[in-house]
């Protein structure tokens, strides 16, 4: 049995207020890293600039973090970090910005290198600077885990950053969900019930690591039926918060499996939303692991609250879609999964073509 986080975390109302020490204390100088717009209209930048404001913590804003954040951007950002020479970085929104603030805080560190760094390792590299992490959607979890995803252009897809890059401190509020519209609500939530599922039943789960998966998983039980409601009250804005998290600390110790590896040429070559994408390979891997092993699969359903697997297919394909993709597409996806044997061993039996190819069929629509 394993376990390592070493993130300081807190879930609370005014986290962020209530946590300026904690956040002096991680330097002088401070480099904010968000999203376009939505960390000015849901309070968590006035949050954050009102304690370094109080503090007398110098700041510069990087406000330029797109969804599914590009290695160039995060050049872009480091570049501009350096010259102001922060010693701290304060990753603000969802987990676009957060994990791109994770990068920056690599590069800023080893002002030698390159975006290359991120995209295959190097030995040697001094440690990221501290990062402080301030979520405001309820899905990645990026919060808590080491993971940076970035998108690579000349690749076509997404891929993680090869570094282990943990915050120093999380400071977690529901209050920033409560303007969200409901469709990144939902699309995010279903991101951490993929967290929860793909930590639940991989090849790396054990007992200690699976308190955790099956905690959030209980939690997740308890928020499904607010996504189909139109707005939320803040009790249910924390608790999608907290679930969020927990399914990011269980994927610091296991990491993803299958959905969210399928997921990442459906969110670049379609478009769609990164938790929507996840979510929609999610019932097939499920029943995938269900030929093997009804025992723990039973129990997942018993957790969220479903008579069975079937239901769970049902529920979730009302909640998001589904998305079409052409049969020389699908062909393509089924021989590169077979091809990543590092993936498939992330799944604990051995996937035939013909199951790969079901992961596909059973969950998006395949078009001639
Ligand atoms: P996101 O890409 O960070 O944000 C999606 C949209 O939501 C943006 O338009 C953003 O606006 C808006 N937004 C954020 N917070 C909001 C709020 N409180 N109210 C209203 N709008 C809000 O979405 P995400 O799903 O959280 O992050 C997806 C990224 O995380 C992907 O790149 C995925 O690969 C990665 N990910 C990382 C991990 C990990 O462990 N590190 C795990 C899973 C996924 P602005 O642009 O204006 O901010
Ligand atoms: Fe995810």
């Amino acid at each position: 049995m394993k376990f390592f986080n070493p993130t300081l975390a807190f879930v609370e109302e005014n986290c962020v207020r209530n946590h300026a020490e904690d956040i002096k204390s991680l330097g002088t100088k401070a480099y904010i890293v968000t999203g376009r717009s939505s960390s000015r209209k849901n309070g968590s930048l006035d949050d954050v600039l009102s304690v370094l404001h109080e503090a007398g913590t110098e700041y510069v804003i990087f406000d330029q973090v797109e969804e599914n954040p590009s290695v160039e951007t995060v050049e872009v950002a480091a570049e501009l970090g350096k010259q102001f020479g922060a010693d701290f970085v304060i990753g603000i929104g969802g987990g676009s910005p957060m994990d791109a603030a994770k990068s920056i805080a690599v590069l800023m560190a080893n002002p030698e290198e390159s975006g290359e760094c991120l995209r295959s390792a190097r030995i040697g590299l001094r440690p990221a600077l501290p990062l402080c992490a301030v979520p405001t959607t309820c899905g990645t979890g990026s919060e808590i885990t080491a993971v940076s995803v970035l998108t690579y252009h000349e690749l076509g897809t997404k891929k993680s950053m090869p570094y282990k890059v943990f915050p120093k401190l999380a400071l977690i509020d529901g209050k920033y969900l409560l303007k969200a519209p409901m469709s990144i609500i939902v699309s995010t939530a279903v991101d951490a019930l993929a967290h929860l599922i793909e930590s639940y039943l991989n090849s790396a789960a054990d007992t200690y690591n699976r308190m955790i998966s099956s905690y959030g998983l209980q939690l997740w039980g308890e928020i499904k039926e607010c996504l189909k409601l139109d707005s939320l009250d803040i009790e249910m804005a924390e608790k999608l918060m907290l679930t969020s998290t927990v399914a990011g600390m269980a994927i610091s110790q296991t990491g993803t499996s299958i959905p969210h590896y399928l997921s990442y040429t459906i969110t670049y070559e379609h478009g769609v939303s990164h938790g929507r994408a996840c979510g929609m390979f999610l019932s097939e891997y499920v029943k995938l692991y269900e030929k093997h092993n009804k025992v723990e699969t039973g129990k997942i359903c018993g957790w969220l609250g479903f008579e069975d697997t079937e239901a769970f297919a049902a529920y979730l394909r009302e909640l998001i879609g589904t998305v079409g993709i052409t049969e020389k597409e699908c062909d393509l996806y089924v021989a590169d999964l077979l091809g990543n044997k590092g993936k498939l061993a992330t799944f604990p039996y051995e996937i035939s073509p013909e199951e790969a190819l079901k992961l596909y069929t059973g969950s998006l629509n395949i078009a001639q």
